[in-house]
């Protein structure tokens, strides 16, 4: 049958199936917990308020909020009548945040109380804005310069509880946006369709990917801004599974805490988040019981191999490396052993597993460079190209798609291997790459093995211009507190697992590696403090 795969039947699902299911928010103002019939009901009010603000079908509705229950509504409340979710980096500069919200032409925005005064300081450069929503109820709002200016509990509470979503949606039409965070220039937005987050949805839920199911409490500790919270909420309220979503200014601490106390079975975040929660583990002895996790689902930069063998071995939580892009909605690649892999040692299990893995079902990759299709050898670096129902097919509106979007493929910019079994490695992305006398040098392996050092909290590497060898690699160091290791130990280490023209240069010990807005290490700031580094 030709039927629409349209987002509000996530919602119409999870209301009648599983209204004993809860949904933990920490918001502000505490722990909220409410199960999918309130959460469906709360949804609907929320599409007919918006239509009674004036929102028609194909705008825009920009989110600036937390990982909470007021923003899992507006998930499937905005698309769900047929507008547009545009969730925002609240991360990003001002001047990007007007950028974004212009070049979307949102109608209206959706603003936690926090972000009230950021959006105050660009109000006058939005020029498509018709409506402010704070989402609170009237009595926590504050006085503001934004007009008009309602509240969110204030217009649910006049909306229709039994709102009717439209059911003659196009499974086509645009249900979500989300802008990538610019490193350089202004940031790119990617369109997500109704049909492409079903389908990637239906593809988190597969038994070899995230296996995301009924029984699982899932937390998303990626936020809900940066490439769908990587579809978590949407598979989660599909399926049926309870959600605890950490809300605003999270500590590894309260992570810890709400893994424990609400027996948090699937968590997915960048390494950086990873890195923090070791730490609090490792801090507080045995306090948290970790014993319900099933899966650390990490991506969006490399996880280091020393990271996930701690988190296997000393604390038994298993650990699923994975690749994605905002332009792929994200899910791509999922690292898991096959079955005839079981019998390898632990040691070259882990190693697999540390890579990227392959590609999931439904997608399609090939890893190009100068010479056409790679070898796959697990050697040969190249391009990653990647097509699929649930990958962007251009930027919104922006001349930069053409440099990525090529005879039906997306051009990543990562440059990849790819061995005998299909399982990528990122090398590097194009921009961080060393290059030096005409060879490539991954940072990535660098940060890997140097994140292997017992004394090495943080590592990250990069080019830094030389005057024979065009880039030379640089690593800048943060130690674990109260190690102490000098650069000659840490290139004695190195020496054994890399050809000598791969060693870093130098080392330089940090404080803290600068970071971009969803926690990946900054590399162009680090380039830019130490470009004279190795000429003068
Ligand atoms: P931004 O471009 O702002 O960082 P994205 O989150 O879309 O936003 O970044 C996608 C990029 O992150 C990929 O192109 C790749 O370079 C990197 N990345 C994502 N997952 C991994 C991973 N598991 N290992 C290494 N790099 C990764």
């Amino acid at each position: 049958m030709d039927v629409q795969l349209t987002l509000h039947k996530m919602v119409e699902r999870a209301e009648k199936l599983f209204p004993k299911k809860q949904i933990i928010s920490r918001t502000a103002s505490g722990i909220f917990r409410y199960g999918y019939r309130e959460m469906g009901e709360r949804t609907r009010r929320l599409s007919s308020a918006l239509e009674k603000i004036g929102v028609q079908r194909g705008d825009k509705v920009g989110t600036l909020a937390w990982n909470d229950h007021r923003h899992l509504e507006a998930y499937f409340g905005i698309p769900g009548m047929g507008a547009v979710l545009h969730t925002i980096n609240i991360r990003l500069s001002p001047q990007h945040i007007a950028y974004i919200i212009n070049h979307a032409e949102d109608k209206v925005l959706l603003i936690d109380q926090d972000f009230i005064p950021l959006i105050e300081t660009i109000k006058d450069e939005l020029k498509t804005v018709q409506a402010y929503v704070v989402l609170a109820d009237n009595s926590e709002l504050k006085d503001s310069k934004l007009n008009p200016l309602y509240s969110y509990e204030d217009l649910l509470a006049k909306a229709d509880p039994q709102y009717q979503f439209p059911d003659d949606l196009n499974e086509n039409d645009p249900a979500g946006m989300c802008y990538t965070s610019a490193t350089t220039g202004s940031p790119k937005g990617v369109i997500y369709s109704h049909r492409g987050i079903t389908l990637h949805s239906m593809a988190l839920g597969l038994a070899d990917t995230a296996a995301i199911s009924e029984s699982d409490v899932c937390m998303p500790v990626v936020p809900m801004f940066h490439a769908n919270a990587w579809g978590m909420p949407f598979a989660a309220t599909w399926f049926g599974s309870s959600q605890v979503l950490p809300g605003p200014w999270f500590t590894p601490e309260l992570l810890a805490k709400l893994i424990h106390t609400e027996r948090v079975t699937i968590t997915a975040g960048v390494p950086t988040i990873w890195l923090g929660l070791l730490k609090e583990l490792e801090n507080s002895g045995e306090v948290y019981d970790m014993s319900s996790l099933r899966a650390v689902l990490c991506g969006g930069s490399a996880a280091p191999l020393g990271m996930i063998r701690t988190f296997e071995t000393k604390y038994n939580i298993p650990f699923i490396h994975a690749y994605g892009m905002t332009e792929t909605t994200p899910l791509v690649t999922l690292s898991r052993l096959k079955s005839y892999q079981t019998d390898l040692s632990d040691e070259e299990k882990l190693v697999i597993r540390a890579k990227q893995g392959y590609v999931v079902p439904g997608l399609e990759i090939k890893v190009i460079n100068d010479n056409g299709e790679t070898a796959w050898n697990g050697e040969e670096m190249g391009e990653l190209l990647v097509r699929g129902p649930w990958i962007a097919n251009a930027y919104y509106n922006d001349e930069r798609s053409k440099d990525a979007f090529k005879d039906g493929w997306l051009y990543t910019g990562d440059i990849v291997t790819i061995d005998e079994e299909g399982v990528i490695r990122i090398a590097d992305r194009t921009k961080d790459l060393v290059k030096s006398g005409g060879e490539w040098i991954s940072t990535i392996d660098l940060e890997n093995a140097l994140m292997g050092h017992d004394g090495v909290f943080e590592a990250a590497v990069v080019g830094v211009p030389h005057p024979k060898w065009q880039e030379r690699p640089v690593a800048c160091i943060v130690l674990k507190p109260n190690a102490s290791v000098t650069k000659e130990e840490l290139l004695d280490f190195l020496k054994p697992q890399f050809p000598k023209w791969w060693l870093p240069d130098d080392i330089v010990f940090m404080d803290e590696i600068p970071k971009t807005s969803v926690g990946k290490f900054l590399k162009a700031t680090l380039r830019e403090q130490l470009k004279e580094h190795l000429t003068v």
